[in-house]
Parts: C-alpha cells; sequence; structure tokens
C-alpha cells in the first residue's frame, strides 16, 4: 500500500542517521519518518531553511521530509570550522 488515503496512520516509522561534521565536534541528527502501514512519508512542520549549518535545525531538500538537528553533548563548546551552506528562504529562492 502507497500513499492510501484510508489510511490513518497509526504508526510511524522513524529512521535517525547520526553523523558528525568533519574538523568539528558538531554532530547531526537526520530524522526521517514513514507511515508503517501505507509507507507515506511525514512532513515536519515549519519553515526550514535547505542546507547543513552548525547553528540551526535544517531540512535537506524541499518538502520538509528530512530534517537535520545539529547538536553537541551537554558540556561541550563548539570547536571547529564547519562548512555551511543554506538557503534561508527556499520557497522565495525557487
Ligand atoms: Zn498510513
Amino acid at each position: 500500500m502507497s500513499g492510501s488515503s484510508k489510511c490513518h496512520h497509526p504508526e510511524i516509522d522513524f529512521n535517525l542517521e547520526h553523523a558528525i561534521f568533519k574538523d568539528t565536534n558538531i554532530r547531526y541528527l537526520e530524522i526521517i519518518g514513514k507511515c508503517k502501514i501505507c509507507e507515506t512519508p511525514i512532513q515536519f512542520q515549519g519553515n526550514f531553511p535547505v542546507g547543513v549549518t552548525p547553528d540551526f535545525p535544517t531540512q535537506v531538500e524541499l518538502g520538509n521530509r528530512n530534517i537535520v538537528l545539529p547538536f553537541l553533548v551537554e558540556g561541550e563548546i563548539y570547536d571547529g570550522n564547519s562548512p555551511s551552506f543554506y538557503v534561508k528562504d527556499p520557497e522565495i529562492e525557487n
């Protein structure tokens, strides 16, 4: 089943990817989810910039389906110079 309008999406299957940005101690958690029954992807709510930056959450591509959350372990201080690239208002840019 895919994208069924009859499904009430009772269970969401989340995929969490954890990565660390090279030459920094900034880590990222990428979150993706879809309905376990009909496989319809979840869509996060909000106006996320597209790209990656250590400064705030972003979406990987338009559609709010892949959210990237930068984080440090409590007590750590940001160390390094992470590459940062994002489009602040992707809807306007396109
Ligand atoms: Zn569903």
